[in-house]
């Protein structure tokens, strides 16, 4: 049965708890089809103790996506046991505390667009009722601001906004794919931190394209130990390099909600 979806307002009650308890503890783990987004890998190579490179080689698959043109990365599935995710166990998510957006989203789907007046982020929320989910038959009050609170949300969807900017400005500029030049270089600097970060690390980094160190402050050496600050600039490069955009550090998109 498909699952039945359902727009929602961020302060609007709906009754939903998940438990190990309940009967169909992981069975939202299964029959997946789920894209990652450069954070979620970042979070999750640091689980695993892997380097980027190979978390990637691993446990993700790569492909283009239709619209954008775009490299989409997905989690391997397990396709020979009911496209099980790698990463459930019997007593549940093995990465629970950096398990991907996605994961922690769920029950709710979460969507964004721009007020072009404030510039500011818009958000906008569905909710996924699937049959096999028990956790509506829980009489827990939720809304959707309080479940993304309860479930750590805040930083993914910074920086997953952050990367959906990126996406935007590939998606004015047409459909067709990069070339394989800019490819590379947009999946290494956002999948792939660690090969961003040894990029970082030689003499050449910022002559080409040049980057002015008046512009990024934090071109210094704790950039290569600071991983957060690494990321932003990972961004930042791209839109300089891949997107022939300047070169600012952005601060975090700020959001407004649907009302
Ligand atoms: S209640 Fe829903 S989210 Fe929780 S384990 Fe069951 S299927 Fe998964
Ligand atoms: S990462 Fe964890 S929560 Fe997400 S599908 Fe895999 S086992 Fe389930």
């Amino acid at each position: 049965m498909e699952p039945k979806i359902t727009p929602l307002r961020d302060d609007t009650s709906f009754s939903f708890a998940c438990s190990p308890a309940l009967s169909c503890f992981n069975a939202c783990c299964r029959d997946l089809n789920q894209a990652l987004a450069p954070y979620d890998i970042l979070r999750l190579k640091n689980a695993l103790r892997l380097s980027s490179g190979d978390f990637l080689e691993t446990f993700t698959i790569r492909r283009i996506g239709p619209e954008t043109g775009l490299p989409v990365i997905s989690l391997n599935f397990d396709r020979q046991t009911d496209r099980i995710c790698p990463f459930v166990t019997p007593a549940g998510c093995r990465v629970y505390r950096d398990r991907p957006a996605s994961c922690r989203l769920y029950p709710l789907a979460r969507g964004t667009s721009r007020n072009r007046a404030s510039g500011r982020i818009i958000e906008h929320f569905a909710l996924i009722r699937e049959p096999h989910c028990r956790g509506f038959n829980h009489d827990t009050a939720q809304t959707a601001r309080a479940w993304m609170r309860d479930q750590g949300l805040e930083p993914y969807n910074r920086y997953n906004d952050m990367f959906l900017e990126l996406i935007s400005l590939k998606n004015r500029r047409g459909r067709g794919r990069l070339k394989p030049e800019r490819e590379r270089l947009f999946y290494m600097a956002l999948y792939d931190i660690d090969s961003f970060r040894e990029l970082v690390s030689q003499e050449s980094f910022g002559k080409h394209p040049p980057v002015d160190p008046a512009d990024l402050p934090i071109l210094e050496p704790d950039l290569i130990s600071d991983e957060i600050a690494l990321f932003a600039l990972a961004h930042a490069w791209v839109k300089k390099t891949v997107f022939d955009e300047p070169l600012t550090l952005d601060p975090p998109p700020s959001h407004e909600t649907t009302r």
